[in-house]
């Protein structure tokens, strides 16, 4: 049989999705795999097709214990011996599971990480034929990554220990270029063949609405009641936000449930069935919410509040609109909300970390921070903006997102940001954006005085223009790298690439919006 033959018979569809058949077929060759690829787009058939065409076990390294049942139920499902190995067995269910698959009973089994590191796991897989080991959401190798894992790094110990190396396939929907080296380089890929396939889901409508307290609420029930009958996910930062919305909508006579960690078992559960199987039209829930949902038809993602990073909302939004059909992905932005999740970041559990990780990881959370507020400030597209963050080029405004939709006008204001080169040369990089903004303006700010900003050449020279304009500019100069911004505590702004800068046909153009009252159901594209 050949890959697309297992496709049909035991997954039932007709053809392989982008990228999907290219890393399939590498494996078979023989070689290893990185595999990046949004969610969505079909990361477990690139691993299960190989696994039932090589000829001994496949491995699946899984941080997720429910994903594994899931996806262990569904291949029972189709026909295929597949078991998980995992914390959620007893031990005489693991004995059990050992002797069946050192006697050859499954082609693919999956295990938790920490697994590897057990002797008996070991005895079981020196003595059997391991074919290829998959290393499932392998970000989390990484301290960059967004949720990294120690036990992560055993693997390869693990894999060095096998008398015979199997082929190595890894993947994840995290893109950035510190993630796949990491990838890379801990999980010792030999010449991988490295297959990213695009970030962009065309079908999803991008959005952002400054909106604060009540406002947020007056804007979600409007929405719900102008789009009736149309599934959604309203996600929340804490719970005590999630039940008040919740309480809200119900009163309003709206089909809504809710969930997050607080809600008992048997509830969370049901009141997740009740929004996949459409009993509830609206599920109101934090960012445990979702993970392992495959529901196609979800036609609205609103963040009621910001997410801590742009990880976290791609993959949150990306649950709208999984069967192709546009869908809207909206975010509630206030200033409010950035305080809180640095409220959250700074009192995260860090228990069994070493002092130097967690220092880091802590720069890194913030930095994730920046990048999503910035999301929410830009007035350029915020297509392009997500796909830039995740390493992609893009071209033209997508026409097709919230802001390319906002009456803006363009501004050149190539001038203006030579002066804020030239103000951060005077700071020699020391002051963080509203010293700098303030200088420029000339504000009359004792802390501008007491630095001797006032005596500095670019005091006061773009007096005519508002900080929050030199604010979107220096935004812009960021994103294009001629300037940059530390991460910490205290940012502050330094020299980044000007070399384009002093080529006479570089523009800095920034759009300005009218003072309209944005809309409120951002027109969607047909
Ligand atoms: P990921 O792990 O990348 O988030 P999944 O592997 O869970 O994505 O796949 C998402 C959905 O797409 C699943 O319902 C899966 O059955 C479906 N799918 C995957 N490949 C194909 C294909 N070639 N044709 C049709 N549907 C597919
Ligand atoms: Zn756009």
């Amino acid at each position: 049989m050949n890959p697309s033959d297992i496709l049909k018979k035991y997954f039932g569809y007709d053809s392989f999705r982008n990228g999907q058949e290219e890393i399939i077929k590498s494996i078979l060759s023989g070689k290893d795999a990185l595999a990046i690829m949004p969610t969505g787009a079909g990361k477990s058939l690139c691993y299960q097709v190989p696994a039932l065409l090589l000829s001994g076990i496949t491995l699946v390294i899984s941080p997720l214990i429910s994903l594994m049942q899931d996806q262990v139920k569904s291949l029972n499902e189709a026909g295929i011996h597949a078991a998980f190995i995992n914390s959620s067995l007893t031990e005489a269910q693991i004995t059990k599971a050992l002797n069946l698959a050192a006697k050859g009973t499954y082609k693919i089994i999956y295990v938790a990480p920490e697994r590897l590191e057990s002797n008996r796991f070991m005895d079981f897989a020196l003595n059997s034929e391991i074919s290829m080991v998959t290393v499932d959401e392998a970000h989390c190798i990484s301290q960059w990554g967004q949720d990294f894992r120690p036990s992560y790094l055993k693997i390869i110990e693990f894999i060095n220990h096998l008398p015979v190396r199997p082929v190595v396939s890894a993947f994840t929907a995290t893109a950035t270029k510190e993630v796949k080296t990491d990838i890379e380089c801990i999980l010792k890929l030999n010449r991988p063949n490295v297959v990213v396939t695009g970030f962009d889901r065309e079908n999803l409508y991008y959005s952002v609405e400054h909106a604060a307290g009540r406002r947020k609420d007056a804007f979600v029930i409007d929405y719900i009641e102008k789009h009736p009958g149309e599934s959604g996910i309203i996600y929340c930062t804490t719970r005590k936000n999630v039940d008040s919305l919740y309480e809200m909508l119900f009163k309003r006579g709206i089909p809504v449930t809710s969930y997050h960690a607080g809600i008992d078992n048997n509830t969370r559960k049901k009141n997740q069935d009740d929004f996949i199987y459409d009993r509830a039209q609206v599920v109101v829930a934090t960012n445990a919410f979702g993970m392992g949902i495959d529901k196609s038809n979800v036609r609205f993602v609103i963040h009621y509040n910001m997410p801590q990073s742009m990880e976290n909302y791609y993959q949150e939004a990306g649950r709208a609109g999984r069967d192709g059909e546009n869908s809207q992905c909206i975010l509630l932005f206030s200033a409010q909300d950035v305080i809180i999740d640095k409220f959250l970041l700074d009192n995260k559990n860090f228990e069994e970390m070493d002092t130097e990780d967690i220092e880091l990881i802590k720069q890194r959370d913030s930095y994730r921070l920046q990048v999503m507020e910035g999301y929410c400030k830009t007035t350029s597209c915020l297509r392009n903006y997500i796909l830039e963050y995740f390493g992609e080029k893009t071209f033209s405004p997508c026409d097709n997102c919230g802001n390319c939709h906002r009456d803006y006008t363009e501004a050149d204001m190539t001038a203006e940001a030579k002066w804020v080169i030239n103000c951060i040369a005077e700071t020699r990089g020391r002051y963080g954006r509203n010293i700098v903004t303030g200088t420029l303006v000339g504000a009359s700010r004792a802390r501008l005085r007491e630095i001797g900003a006032d005596t500095y050449r670019s005091y006061g020279v773009l007096s005519d223009i508002s900080e929050k304009d030199i604010q979107i500019l220096i935004d812009q100069m960021l994103r294009k790298g001629y300037i940059v911004q530390t991460n910490g505590e205290y940012p502050v702004l330094q020299m980044g690439d000007i070399s384009a800068l002093k080529q006479e046909d570089t523009r800095v153009l920034i759009r300005k919006f009218g003072d309209k009252e944005i809309p409120f159901s951002g027109s969607r594209k047909k």
